[in-house]
């Protein structure tokens, strides 16, 4: 079998930088991350970023259907070179970011899987795709920078805690499952990185009552994080229709102090707090 070294050399391969181009060429840290994703023969997987491959080669020999999309063109070419023979395994040309995720679930009528080595300079773009086209995903196994996943991951009351954890963890399940050393890519990254594990949730952990409501309140409430909860509710332009006793009237109604920062509300109380909003709004107009 081909050493992820081996591919770079066949193909003469210079990464760009402007793709965020780091290949993983450590064999042991490509089985780890495939085995996280633990895929089964009916799964449809598709791979962000395919890169020279090798994960793909692992993918393919698990699952039903493998999907794997670059933006690279000298890279597709690869690909192609690579797995045209490959009865299951689809090449697709083509920005992650624009990809549609529910016509492929769609046209196998699964959920799907996604795994991948994410460029770093796309990564939470990268989640938030991934979060419009949660119903068509199962869940995610990714390898991004280690500050990301640390956000993606936290609780609340810790520095990392902010937007990107409450709007993921309102959806799904998360975990932070190794760290990879910055050795095992070439070029070596100035970053560290980690892979996380994600399942989404069949219903969001509060049932919303507008969940473009809920993703500009927890905005508006970290806007700035030193400040109070209760001030950054004032300031917030989706809330002007309330006067400051509204406001504190809908926080008791939730038992939430607006003397807290935004950054100590569990996921759970965003959640009450935008629906009670949401419903007091509703009844001031
Ligand atoms: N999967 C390979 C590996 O692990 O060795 C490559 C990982 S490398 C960090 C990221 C890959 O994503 C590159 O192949 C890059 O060309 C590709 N890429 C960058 N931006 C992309 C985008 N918007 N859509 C699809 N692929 C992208």
């Amino acid at each position: 079998m081909s050493t992820p070294r081996d591919i770079l050399h066949r193909y003469n391969i210079h990464p760009n930088r402007k793709w965020g181009q780091c290949f993983l060429m450590d064999i042991g840290t490509i089985n780890k991350i495939f085995q996280a994703g633990k895929i089964l023969s009916g799964d449809v997987v598709i791979e962000i970023g395919a890169g020279i491959g090798v994960l793909t080669r692992q993918l393919a020999l698990a699952a039903q259907r493998v999907i794997a999309v670059e933006i690279d063109p000298h890279l597709v070419k690869i690909l192609h070179d690579q797995f045209d023979g490959c009865p299951n395994v689809e090449i697709i040309s083509g920005d992650i970011l624009k990809f549609d995720f529910s016509s492929i679930s769609d046209y196998y009528k699964t959920k799907v899987k996604v795994m991948g080595n994410i460029p770093y300079n796309i990564s939470s773009p990268v989640i938030f795709h991934l979060l419009d086209f949660r119903t068509s995903i199962s869940g995610f196994t990714l390898m991004l920078q280690k500050e990301v996943v640390q956000r993606l991951v936290s609780d609340p009351d810790n520095k990392n805690y902010g937007v990107p954890s409450v709007l993921l963890q309102m959806y799904a399940k998360v975990d932070r499952l190794f760290n990879v050393q910055a050795g095992s890519f070439f070029p070596v990254p100035k970053v560290e990185s980690s892979v996380i594990q994600s399942v989404f949730r069949e219903r969001p952990l509060v049932d919303l009552e507008d969940e473009t409501f809920f993703s500009r309140l927890v905005k508006a409430s970290f806007a700035q994080r030193r400040k109070m909860l209760i001030n950054n509710l004032k300031n917030a332009g989706l809330l002007k229709e309330f006067s400051d006793d509204d406001l504190k009237s809908a926080l008791d109604a939730v038992d939430i102090d607006g003397k807290r920062r935004g950054e100590t509300l569990s996921v759970e109380e965003f959640g009450n707090l935008s629906n009670i909003l949401k419903y007091r709004l509703t009844k001031l107009r």
